[in-house]
């Protein structure tokens, strides 16, 4: 075991499945404490057993990202248990699509931005007190390549991931200005092979259906390295900024792509049809 984040208190939301996994993952193998957090009773008990087994320090708590009275109680219970917070990831995130905003409504608009934008603002006002006490630590907070570009069908979706992005930078900026030793950054994933794109409807086979998507087959044609992505390669993206590697980068967004937000290619396979 390496130890890039030895010592240090992580919280990841979202920690049950996919890029959010893999990162509790990860940097509990590196040596840090991780509490992981999600609404999935299920699959959250199930890692942090395994992971324990392995020899991490891992626990799981229930937690809707939603809810403030949850998030007072969640970070209460990490002072009381570790006595301190040095990541938070704030990761939880889901993904609702349709064919025209038109066909939006409103109680999706707002069940995506309580999750994808609300949690975020909630992590932040009631972790950095915490984190404030014993002088610094990480945020990282999970936007996406659709926080830097349009997507058609995904324009909500778009909305919230837009909007982590500058909020990440403004609290960077506020963090920076108080001289509170907490940097602030963001991560944009690209196309990522998770259990999200089974959970996406996007409405492409009509109004309020869910088409399967599969990521490998869109990454083929969409980015540039030929391929999805893996959530461990977001998750170490993820550990570079937990870790103090990064200590000098703050309000920064790490895009993990594949080359998809760079621009696009021609394949030679393609190109000499
Ligand atoms: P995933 O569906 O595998 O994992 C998301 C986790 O969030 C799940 O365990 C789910 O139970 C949890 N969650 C959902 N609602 C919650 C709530 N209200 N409170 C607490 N937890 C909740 O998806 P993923 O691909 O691992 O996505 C993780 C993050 O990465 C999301 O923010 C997503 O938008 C972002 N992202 C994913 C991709 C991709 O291609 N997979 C690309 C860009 C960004």
């Amino acid at each position: 075991m390496s130890a890039q984040v030895q010592g240090k208190v992580a919280l990841v939301t979202g920690g049950a499945s996919g890029i959010g996994a893999a990162i509790v993952e990860l940097l509990a193998h590196e040596g840090a404490t991780v509490v992981a957090t999600d609404i999935d009773e299920s699959n959250g008990p199930k890692l942090a057993a395994r992971l324990k087994r392995a020899g991490c320090d891992v626990s799981f708590l229930l937690q809707d990202v939603t809810s403030e009275e949850r998030w007072i109680e969640v970070v209460a219970e990490i002072g009381k248990r570790h006595g301190r917070l040095d990541v938070m990831v704030s990761n939880a995130g889901i993904s609702i699509g349709v064919p025209s905003i038109v066909d939006m409504s409103l109680q999706d608009w707002r069940r995506q931005t309580a999750i994808n934008l609300d949690g975020v603002f909630l992590s932040v006002k009631h972790s950095l007190p915490l984190m404030r006490k014993h002088g610094g630590g990480s945020i990282i907070v999970m936007s996406s390549i659709l926080g830097l570009r349009g997507s058609a069908s995904l324009a909500g979706y778009c909305a919230t991931k837009g909007g982590v992005r500058l909020f990440a930078k403004a609290i960077a900026m506020d963090c920076a200005q108080v001289g509170d030793g907490i940097r602030v950054n963001s991560v944009h994933p690209g196309i990522i092979d998770t259990p999200i794109w089974g959970k996406t409807p996007t409405g492409a086979a009509g109004a309020g259906q869910n088409a399967p998507i599969d990521p490998e087959e869109r990454a083929r044609i969409a980015v540039p390295l030929g391929r999805a992505g893996q959530a461990n390669e977001i998750a170490q993206g993820v550990l570079y900024l937990a870790s103090d590697a990064s200590r000098y980068v703050t309000g920064t967004e790490l895009v993990i792509d594949g080359g998809t937000n760079a621009g696009g290619v021609v394949r030679a396979q393609a190109a000499s049809r």
